[in-house]
This record gives C-alpha cells, sequence and structure tokens, in this order.
C-alpha cells in the first residue's frame, strides 16, 4: 500500500509507502522522511497500490494525531483553491495549518516533540477566601494603588460572568499575560486547575437585540433567500444601520440549532470593537482567531475545533476559513469590499471572501456578504438576481448621516486661506467641534512625515537601494524609511549631490499633519495612529483606548482609522487630500475612493450627533467626489460599471497577473517577452505585455508582467490549466531555471 503525501512545500505531493501493520487513513497527519535528513509533517492525501517509478520508496514513519486534521470538505476545499488559485497543494498546507500542528525537523523524535499535542487546558477561578464580597472589595483597593497589573488581571478573571463554566474562565479567553496570573495564583487570590477543554456548551441563551422595522425586514428577507435555496445574499447597509444587528440574530439561530458559524473580518486589531460586542453576547461560544495569537493557541484552537460536534462560533481573519468547522451553517463576510480578503503574497494567492462564496455553493450553507460599499463583483451578481440582496437606508436611532463639504484647496491657497495644509472650512469646523468638546479625526492616507526629501536645486531624491521607489521620510526617527522592502537609512540633511542645499521635504504625511495641527491648536491633545504605531501592541491599543475614552481630541492617521471603529464623540472627519486617491492608476481607484472616502465619512456623528465631513481637493467638480457628496452608491456604481464594460475589466472580465523576478535585468525582460509570444499563441489579444509595473525593482529583483484578461463567462480552470503548463514548459528550459514566476489570479 503506498500514500501520497502532502508536505508544506511549493512542490507536488509525494508518494510513500505504508509500512505493514500501520493503518493511515485518507486526511491524518503523518510524519515522514524528506531528503537526508529532514523531517516533515504530511497530510495522507490518496491510498493507492501503484508503486512509484523510483528506485527507493521510502516509508512513512508514524501517525501524529488520534484523528484526521482534514475531513472531505475541507479536502474538496483546498483541491480547489490549488486548481482555482494555480498553487500546489503543499501551499495551501503552509498556510492552512497553525504552524505548530505541522513542524519540520532534524530528527523523528524531534518532530514529534515540537509537535503541539492537545493539552489540558488551564482554568482559572476566584479561591473561595474571596468570594466574599468585602473581602474582595478590600483587595481590589490594595492592588489597585500598589500593584496595577495585578488589578487588571484580576479584574479580567472576576469580571464577564459570560465567559465561564462553574465560575471557571479558560486561559484561552484571557487576554492577561502569564506573570500577574501565577502571581495571583501564588498569593491564594485565584485558584488554577487544569482539565481537558469543555465541548459541551450548555443549552443556549443569548440576550438579543430587539430590531427596528427596517432591520427585521432585511433579515426576514436574507431568511427567506437562504430557505428558498439560495447559497449566497448580500446585505447592502449604510454605516451605522444596524449590519451587525442582523449578523447576531443570524449566528444565535444558527448556534442554537447546534450547527457552526465563522464570521470574517478584515483585520482583527481594528474590529477588536466588534469582537468584544459579540463576546457581551455570546460568551464562551466565540473562538478568535488571528496572527496575533501566539502560535500555541492557534493550534489549539484548530484541533479544539477539530473535535467540536457543533455550536462553535468563530471570529476571524481570512486565514479562519481553513479552520475544521465540520458543522458549518453559517458564513458572514463582514466589510466584503476590504482588499485583505485577498491575500496578495505568498502563495496560495486566495481570496477569503471567493473562498466562502464557493463553500456555500459546494456544501449548502449560507453566505452573507455585508457591507455599505460592496465590491463591484458583489453588487453586479446582487443586481443580476444570482445573490439575494437587502438594503438598510437608514442609520440607526434617526443618526443622520453625516454633512459632508468639498473644500477647494486651489481656491483656498489663492484667497490666502491656507495654513499649511489645511483649508480655513477645515480649521473652522475643527475650532468649533472642539469648542462644543467633541472629537475629530483627521484622515491622511500616507504615513510618515513626507513622502521623499527632493534637492530643491538639482531635484536629487532619495531611493531605496534595492527597490525602485523614493524613501519615505519619518522625521522624528530622523529615517528615510523604504515602505516595500523595510530598508532604512538615517536622513541627510544636505543634498549629497550639490552638497550645498538642504533637502526639501515634499508632500505630507500623517505625521507632518500631526505637527500642524498642535500648532493651529496648542490647546487639543493630539494623537496619531498608523503602521508605524502597529509595532507595540498595546502602543497600538493605548492610541484607541485614550481617544474612545476622550482622553484625546483629534486623532491623525491613515485608513487604518477607517475600519470598524465607533467613538460616540467623533462629529468631525477631514480628509486632508482626497486628489491622490483619485490619480491613482488602478481600475479600482474610483471604486476604492469611493469605499474609502464613505468609510472615514461613516466615522462621524454616529450617535444622535449629526455629524460633518470636509474632504479636501483642488477639483471639487469631480464626479465621483460629487457622487460621495450625494452619498450614491448606485450611481458611482452604474458609472464604474459602465467603464468597466467599455473597457473589458473585472466584474465582465477575469485577469490573472504573471509576474517574473531575476535579477538579471535582460534575462527578466527575454523571459516575460518569450512568455508572452507562447501566451498569445493561446489566448490571442486577450494577453497583454509585457511590462515593467510602476515599482519594477524590489529587494534587488527587476520585475516584468502580464496580464491575462478572460471573459466572465469563460472557463477560469481551462484558462489556468493552459497557464499552467506554458509556465512550466518555460521554466524548464536551461536559459530561464533561475527565474521565478508568480501568478495571481483575481488580483485586487
Ligand atoms: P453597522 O454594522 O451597519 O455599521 P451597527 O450594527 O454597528 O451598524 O449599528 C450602529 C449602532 O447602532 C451600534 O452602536 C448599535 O449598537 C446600534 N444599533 C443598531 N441597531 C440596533 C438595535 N436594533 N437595537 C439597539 N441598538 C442598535
Ligand atoms: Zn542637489
Ligand atoms: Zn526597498
Amino acid at each position: 500500500m503506498y500514500a501520497d503525501i502532502v508536505l508544506p512545500l511549493a512542490q507536488p505531493a509525494y508518494t510513500y509507502a505504508v509500512p505493514e501493520g500501520m493503518e493511515v487513513q485518507v486526511g491524518e497527519a503523518v510524519s515522514v522522511q524528506f531528503g537526508l535528513r529532514k523531517y516533515y509533517t504530511g497530510i495522507v492525501w490518496r491510498l493507492h497500490n501503484e508503486r512509484p517509478r523510483v528506485q527507493r520508496v521510502k516509508s512513512l514513519v508514524g501517525k501524529i494525531y488520534d484523528r484526521p486534521l482534514l475531513d472531505e470538505q475541507q479536502r474538496e476545499m483546498w483541491e480547489w483553491i490549488a486548481s482555482y488559485y494555480l498553487c500546489t497543494l503543499g501551499e495551501v498546507m503552509r498556510c492552512a495549518l497553525p504552524s505548530l500542528i505541522k513542524p519540520s525537523a532534524d530528527s523523528e523524535s524531534q518532530l514529534l516533540e515540537e509537535c503541539y499535542q492537545e493539552r489540558t487546558e488551564r482554568y482559572y477561578a476566584l479561591s473561595e477566601s474571596y468570594r466574599d464580597e468585602t473581602l474582595l472589595n478590600e483587595l481590589f483597593d490594595r492592588l489597585e494603588r500598589r500593584a496595577p497589573r495585578l488589578y487588571e488581571t484580576l479584574l479580567e478573571v472576576v469580571a464577564s460572568e459570560e465567559r465561564k463554566h462553574a465560575g471557571e474562565v479558560a486561559r484561552r479567553l484571557l487576554s492577561a499575560d502569564a506573570t500577574p496570573l501565577q502571581t495571583l495564583v501564588k498569593k491564594g487570590i485565584l485558584t488554577l486547575t487544569e482539565h481537558t477543554p469543555d465541548l459541551e456548551h450548555g443549552s443556549p441563551t443569548f440576550r438579543l437585540p430587539t430590531l427596528t422595522p427596517h432591520q427585521a425586514d432585511a433579515l426576514a428577507k436574507l431568511k427567506a433567500y437562504f430557505a428558498a435555496g439560495r447559497t449566497t445574499a448580500l446585505l447592502h447597509g449604510v454605516t451605522g444601520s444596524g449590519k451587525t444587528e442582523i449578523y447576531i440574530h443570524l449566528i444565535a439561530e444558527v448556534l442554537a440549532r447546534g450547527g457552526d458559524v465563522l464570521l470574517l473580518v478584515p483585520e482583527i486589531a481594528l474590529t477588536a470593537q466588534l469582537i468584544e460586542r459579540m463576546e457581551r453576547i455570546f460568551g464562551s461560544r466565540l473562538t478568535a482567531y488571528h496572527s496575533r495569537l501566539t502560535n500555541q493557541r492557534r493550534s489549539e484552537n484548530y484541533l479544539r475545533l477539530n473535535r467540536s460536534s457543533g455550536g462553535e462560533f468563530v471570529v476571524g481573519v481570512r486565514s479562519s476559513i481553513f479552520l475544521p468547522l465540520k458543522h458549518l451553517q453559517l458564513i458572514i463576510v463582514d466589510e466584503e469590499h476590504d482588499a485583505s480578503y485577498k491575500q496578495a503574497d505568498p502563495a496560495p494567492r486566495y481570496s477569503a471572501r471567493d473562498v466562502a462564496v464557493w463553500m456555500a455553493h459546494q456544501r449548502g450553507c449560507s453566505t452573507l456578504l455585508g457591507s455599505a460599499t460592496p465590491a463591484l463583483e458583489s453588487w453586479l451578481n446582487g443586481l443580476s438576481g444570482k445573490y439575494g440582496m437587502a438594503t438598510l437606508t437608514e442609520r440607526y436611532g434617526g443618526a443622520s448621516l453625516p454633512k459632508i463639504y468639498l473644500s477647494d484647496t486651489r481656491r483656498a491657497a489663492q484667497r490666502g486661506e491656507r495654513y499649511g495644509h489645511f483649508n480655513k472650512l477645515l480649521i473652522d469646523k475643527i475650532e468649533q467641534t472642539l469648542a462644543r468638546g467633541e472629537q475629530v479625526m483627521l484622515f491622511q492616507n500616507r504615513r510618515g512625515f513626507a513622502p521623499y526629501l527632493e534637492c530643491p536645486q538639482c531635484g536629487w531624491t532619495a531611493r531605496c537601494p534595492h527597490c525602485n521607489v523614493t524613501l519615505s521620510y519619518h522625521k522624528y526617527r530622523s529615517q528615510l524609511v523604504c515602505h516595500y522592502c523595510g530598508h532604512t537609512e538615517t536622513a541627510l540633511s544636505r543634498c549629497p549631490s550639490c552638497k550645498v542645499v538642504e533637502l526639501q521635504p515634499m508632500g505630507f504625511g500623517t505625521e507632518k499633519i500631526e505637527e500642524q495641527i498642535a500648532e493651529l491648536f496648542p490647546e487639543a491633545r493630539v494623537a496619531r495612529l498608523d503602521r508605524d504605531q502597529l509595532t507595540s501592541e498595546s502602543a497600538f491599543q493605548r492610541i484607541i483606548n485614550d481617544f474612545a475614552a476622550h482622553r484625546t481630541d483629534i486623532l491623525v492617521g491613515t485608513q487604518m482609522i477607517t475600519k470598524g471603529f465607533d467613538f460616540d464623540d467623533v462629529t468631525l472627519v477631514g480628509v486632508l487630500n482626497a486628489d491622490n486617491l483619485l490619480l491613482n492608476p488602478d481600475f479600482r481607484a474610483s471604486e476604492r475612493a469611493f469605499q474609502l472616502l464613505q468609510q472615514v465619512a461613516g466615522r462621524a456623528g454616529r450617535r444622535s450627533a449629526e455629524g460633518e465631513v470636509v474632504i479636501q481637493t483642488s477639483d471639487p467638480s469631480h464626479p465621483l467626489l460629487r457622487q460621495v457628496l450625494n452619498d450614491d452608491y448606485a450611481a458611482m456604481a452604474r458609472e464604474q460599471l459602465a467603464e468597466r464594460q467599455s473597457y473589458f475589466y473585472p466584474p465582465y472580465a477575469r485577469l490573472t497577473v504573471l509576474t517574473l523576478k531575476h535579477q538579471d535585468v535582460q534575462l527578466v525582460r527575454r523571459a516575460a517577452t518569450e512568455l508572452a509570444t507562447r501566451l498569445r499563441r493561446i489566448f490571442h489579444s486577450r494577453l497583454l505585455g509585457p511590462i515593467a509595473p510602476v515599482v519594477d525593482r524590489i529587494r534587488g529583483e527587476y520585475l516584468m508582467q502580464l496580464m491575462l484578461k478572460i471573459e466572465a463567462s469563460a472557463s477560469r480552470l481551462r484558462a489556468n490549466e493552459l497557464v499552467a503548463r506554458e509556465v512550466a514548459e518555460l521554466l524548464a528550459e536551461k536559459d530561464f531555471k533561475t527565474v521565478t514566476i508568480s501568478i495571481n489570479v483575481d488580483p485586487r
């Protein structure tokens, strides 16, 4: 007996012999030797009797877990992803399974040692002696003064009844660090017990929000679609209309039936508020799954879900689409238009949203896509009736949509009403807002102080030595940073070319806005949030918490501040420069700009107070800005769809982008031309290029691209086969062996 084993490598499956007496099943994890002294965890993909045509067939070493890691439905999904996104099953495995579940090692024993085995879980409870209210309060008082970390940790354990089972709270549900927990146990304040995690969930009684008539209508409509066998539906609802409330009702219903629910969210750090809200309702049912969990926790979650008999609720980022939810009945994709659902690099370059739609179709479960500004692909599917569609047009509680002003930067400059990067209108509005004791968010789509430094005399700019881009200037660190490869150098003050003149910062980023706002409003408390702050989790959380608690007045940020936040006192949002959003050459630029501006605007006035939005632009008559002004998604969609149709772009065409890379620029050009010629023989004018992309050198490698546009009605899988064949043939030739080719299907 032989077994084809998928290994976490960009290679096809390898065939191993199954030793006498060893019983393996398809989907099981096994350890195998690969090469001379490397051991890998592999997945049994196929069992058969065909002896492979190699000299010596290695045998499987051993089994790792007591049950298969993948069921048939998951294996089908992996296969579909591999064929749709043109990658190997090994690449899917690399991305789908948490790393501790599939370690590699130098020896078999080391592999088994590193392999995560499901352990008993630690549970914490308040110890008997402190179950007295007076004693407990005294303790809290003491700790608050002397040991704030212990105080916070204890508070976390004692609070939130929903998370507990028989007075105990599982370690995985606590965000506290290990040290304060240990200290509290040592001091006899908490007790610690260990047992295997509970799989029993008890009977669900969730306190659900009462829906408004509009929300109830939308919910009924969605349920009717699903009941009628439609597998995917779109919920189009303006920000603050209560899409989340509708999700909650659908989720509760599935959990009560014992089914599993997966709620996909774009970027977990930014949707912490959503998780908290869900946790308040669903308590210990909820499993969060994202990249900031430790490897252990992710592996633990995977194995626990793999044992579950249903009733699980997972909230997670795109990779949670791979979790073993065997009783999956509902997938919700929140903010479905968000680009982070698509993995750009490395392979599998999959879109979790599109996989969710495929899964619904394949398994007959339901997928709900929710957004205030749906992707045009989803919108068209809604219009054409392929997806069911429900709409929420009003904000909850009579909150009105924000009032939007377009402020002309050119005119303001002519009139002398521009100070730094602020028009007078925006300054006046900020002043009024602060005077009312309310908060302001300022959006600038660029971090750092300035995009680049330039010599005013000779035009010299600082460029990355590895990539063909200018370096961004970060003033407070006095550094130049490449946003493509991370290359960092100390900022020069004088031009290295003409040696006399001081370099000038050109353009502007969040850091500069922060500096100017502090000059304009010295009284205001200003904070900044962008990727530079993401380096430390606690710093990031502190900035958010301070703003939420109104300890700061103005928050300056990149698009990071647009997603999912819900701050009560924000009544003014300023967009410093909408022009760079509109000038982007990408065919999705207008759609993206609309989504972004709507989302930014949605942060203003989420409660009863009316919000205001000031968008600064040099082109206030731009049709897209008019559509934003009128809050007219349908008009934007109509216009953009017409353009897409006439230029043959998605959703009317399907795209595949092939990127060739090599350190030798001549070689990569020759390879690209050759591949284009061959593909053109098959696809004719559907093949475009080769062209050098805008950034044509990254990390020392030169890039060339080809783009394939096929009809939406054509078979993607057939086109993929042909592309894969040509690529493989080219790479098999001696000249081109060292070229790397990455294929991106449905790029975002
Ligand atoms: P969306 O997800 O569409 O942006 P949310 O679900 O976040 O909207 O709703 C916006 C605000 O209105 C939230 O604070 C939410 O708690 C509140 N809300 C919406 N619908 C209801 C309801 N039916 N009952 C109570 N509060 C609601
Ligand atoms: Zn110079
Ligand atoms: Zn670089």
